[in-house]
């Protein structure tokens, strides 16, 4: 996730100190980018052997985009900038892209992504608590002589989302299990992961589920469905989960605006991208790339607040008006552009992912 030091020039060692944020210039020397510095330091220092010809050093990752806060080299700036005030637009094209900073995780998640055996089985944890299951057509025609197993797909992946209730003999799975048999919750979600030799922990599977009821506003509308439906008498509901961001670009959602319970009868007036969760439902529903739950629902220990993603509604700056301008519409590319950097003094899960990104 890190930009690459693919760009070589042997002389291109920069040296901290100078000015402060905001600026281009070289960080100050209390800037928190140790583990990227002791990467360049292991690099320069391993043994001549061990490097090969054509690498070369481009020192610290220590320059700031002036608009958005990126980190990067000094060689990765636009042609026309210079060493004293370099340009980097790779990462929010020059200022037009503005998106929610990143908010401050809790420190358990932070520890947890430090934690080895944790980061080993990242991707277990995380299918552990997905609300959504990954789709594809499995194509098995490659697999007819004796050769090892081929798992090969056709068309595209797509997520889907079932229904609040199992159906009946069946055990509880995705969102499922954040309402049904709560006594039991560490039990049925580490149930579909004993096997293959993996050993989870339940202490960590607890605490998640404790972060996750406490942060993540996703979840939090499944608890209250949960609780609706332990009261009884309660009328027959669904779950609509909305499509359309309105003016939320720089900030989190919140219950009344990420979803609602709505009682059947009820006004109906989604869009067509909405998620609806019926209490029992046939087969799962196929949920739009363009929803900005999306990530959320599949990826919860990347986005544990149940952060938007990528949707349709989003704009870009106007910095002569310095209000969004309705008419340019920020694509995908330049969102994921964004987000996929790290910056000074912000610290992001999603570059932090690891074998589950
Ligand atoms: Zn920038």
């Amino acid at each position: 996730m890190q930009p690459h030091s693919s760009v070589v020039r042997p002389q291109a060692v920069a040296t901290a100190g100078g000015r402060g944020f905001p600026s281009t210039s070289p960080l100050p020397s209390s800037v928190p980018v140790q583990s990227r510095r002791r990467a360049s330091q292991r690099r320069q220092t391993r043994g001549p052997a061990r490097i090969p010809a054509d690498y070369v050093s481009l020192g610290l990752c220590d320059r700031v985009c002036r608009h958005c806060k990126a980190l990067f080299w000094l060689e990765e700036r636009l042609r026309h900038g210079t060493i004293q005030f370099p340009e980097y637009h790779k990462c929010c094209m020059g200022g037009k892209v503005v998106l929610r900073p990143q908010l401050e995780y809790p420190a358990y998640m932070r520890q947890l992504f430090t934690n080895r055996h944790f980061m080993e089985n990242i991707r277990a944890y995380n299918s552990m608590f997905a609300m959504t299951s990954i789709g594809a057509q499995v194509d098995d025609s490659i697999n007819r002589g004796h050769g090892p197993y081929v798992f090969r797909i056709s068309g595209p992946i797509y997520h889907r989302i079932g229904s609040l209730c199992p159906a009946e003999n069946d055990d509880p799975r995705f969102l499922q299990l954040y309402i049904f048999d709560m006594e039991n919750e560490v039990r049925n979600r580490l149930s579909h992961f004993d096997s293959g030799g993996r050993v989870l922990r339940p202490e960590i599977v607890q605490g998640l589920i404790h972060i996750l009821d406490e942060h993540n506003e996703l979840v939090r509308i499944f608890r209250t469905a949960r609780d609706m439906l332990q009261a009884g008498n309660i009328p027959e509901f669904k779950i609509r989960l909305f499509s359309v961001a309105g003016a939320r670009q720089y900030e989190l959602p919140a219950g009344d605006s990420i979803g609602a319970i709505v009682y059947e009868g009820g006004p109906d007036t989604g869009t067509e991208y909405d998620i609806i969760i019926h209490r029992h439902a046939g087969d799962p529903e196929r949920v739009s790339k363009l929803h900005l739950s999306y990530m959320a629902l599949q990826f919860p220990l990347l986005f544990i607040f149940g952060e938007d993603g990528f949707h349709i509604g989003l704009r870009l700056w106007n910095a002569a008006t310095r209000s969004l301008d309705e008419d340019k519409k920020l694509s995908m590319k330049m969102y994921y552009a964004y987000q996929l950097r790290d910056r000074f003094q912000e610290y992001s899960l999603l570059t932090r992912g690891g074998r589950l990104f």
